[in-house]
């Protein structure tokens, strides 16, 4: 026998069941979404490497260790996308949306690709829904985005979800509060682990990421970027906050919110839920006040979250999701009858009526027992000749037919005909 192949590490298959379930997921999402404003956008599944390089920051865990790059037949350097923002933006560019009236408010859902280590909730190849408002720096874009998160997660009956939000500021006071932050760092150095201190100049704000424990001492009086924003990005956090409240949704404001990516400014925030383990991460985003123009458009405004759509399944309660009712089951009184009786269900498909029919040479007897198993509503067990027998499954009725007759007799007992 052949070695068995297995599907690649981090990755999965997604069976009927559950492909059920994801799609009732995608579709209260577009029920939230769409009369918001928010169309669905599509992008390519690979972009030019240098949009991540450049979009989603050097310095990120992203770019330096979890990309899936590779060259193509052209040598060109490719990039599995491992986030939605950057190819978002980059088509905004392309395609002049500045033009249009802004903001330009896009959803999507789609496949992202980021090789880390895979555990429960963490995969290599995983689904995000998200959403990206891009054109306008009006706080009431932020709040609108978190509140329709907030009513995603609730509707598909996330469970203990907790809202944390901060601001970063503006690009010019958060590199002021970097090098302040630096300067301590540097000064408590032999109190820090390894890694931290190994990443005090190319990205310090991690340290509040840190799990060990004299780092975290250190972090707990280390100064804070809330305290040091600038005048016009308080007011800006501010309003944010006014509007949450005003519609009522929870929040905690947490100094030490970073989120791994390089391009957020001025609002960020960060769903989690008590459901889950390790990677409590439900959701999150923020606003990215400089990335259209960073990929070459002009200075645009944007925010916008994504939220992970096996999280969601692994956090929200089990809502069983039964697969489409059987209208009509087709059996076989004898094997000649196969085309005949083949010539029925495909009439019975073209009418609309949920069809199967039998494939696997069972006897008369197995295949009414299969038409159970599937709770068919009739049954038709067609002979050679077309003589056909139509049971009512639901009535306990019977009756004979011609082949011919069976679909016509089912729409109009259902009323359809
Ligand atoms: P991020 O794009 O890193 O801000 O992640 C947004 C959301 O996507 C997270 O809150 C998770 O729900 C989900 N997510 C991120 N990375 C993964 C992964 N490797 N596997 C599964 N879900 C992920």
């Amino acid at each position: 026998v052949a070695p068995k192949i297995q599907a690649p590490r981090g990755t999965f298959d997604v069976l009927p069941e559950e492909a059920r379930g994801r799609a009732a997921l995608e579709h209260l999402a577009r029920e939230i979404l769409e009369p918001a404003g928010y169309g669905r956008i599509e992008t390519p599944a690979f972009e030019v490497t240098e949009l991540f390089a450049r979009g989603v920051g050097e310095s990120t865990d992203i770019v330096q260790k979890e990309m899936y790059t590779f060259e193509d037949g052209g040598g060109r350097s490719l990039t599995l996308r491992p986030e939605g923002t950057a190819p978002i933006c980059r088509a905004y560019v392309e395609h002049g949306m500045h033009k249009q009236p802004q903001p330009v408010k896009l959803w999507y859902l789609s496949s992202f690709f980021r090789y880390e280590r895979a555990q429960a909730g963490r995969y290599r190849q995983f689904w995000q829904i998200g959403a990206e408002a891009i054109g306008s720096d009006d706080p009431a874009v932020d709040a609108e985005l978190i509140t329709l998160l907030a009513s995603l997660l609730d509707a598909v009956g996330v469970e203990g979800v907790r809202l944390r939000l901060s601001s970063l500021g503006s690009p010019a006071g958060r590199a002021a509060y970097r090098e302040q932050l630096q300067s301590y760092l540097r000064a408590n150095e032999d109190q820090l682990s390894d890694e931290v201190r190994n990443r005090i100049d190319l990205n310090p704000l991690r340290a509040f990421d840190a799990d060990h424990p004299g780092t975290r001492a250190v972090m707990e009086r280390a100064p804070r970027l809330l305290d040091s924003l600038a005048p016009d990005d308080a007011e800006h956090f501010a309003e944010v906050r006014a509007m949450l409240d005003e519609a009522q949704v929870d929040y905690e404001i947490d100094h030490s919110l970073v989120r791994g990516l390089d391009y957020y400014t001025r609002t960020v925030f960060e769903f989690t839920s008590d459901a889950l383990g390790a990677q409590s991460g439900v959701g999150g985003g923020g606003r990215y006040d400089g990335l259209v123009e960073q990929l070459g458009g002009p200075p645009t405004p944007g925010c916008g979250w994504a939220t992970g759509v096996e999280r969601i399944r692994l956090a929200a309660a089990a809502q069983p999701t039964a697969p489409t009712p059987v209208d009509l089951y087709v059996a076989l009184a004898e094997p000649a009858a196969r085309a005949t009786a083949f010539g029925v269900a495909t009439e019975a498909r073209r009418a609309r009526l949920a069809t199967h029919q039998e494939l696997a040479g069972r006897s008369v007897k197995g295949q009414l027992r299969q038409a159970d198993r599937l709770r068919a509503r009739y049954v038709a067990i067609v002979a050679a000749d077309g003589t056909t027998t139509l049971r009512d499954l639901a009535q306990g009725t019977e009756e004979e037919l011609a082949a011919g007759e069976v679909v016509v007799r089912i729409l109009r007992e259902r009323g359809m005909g």
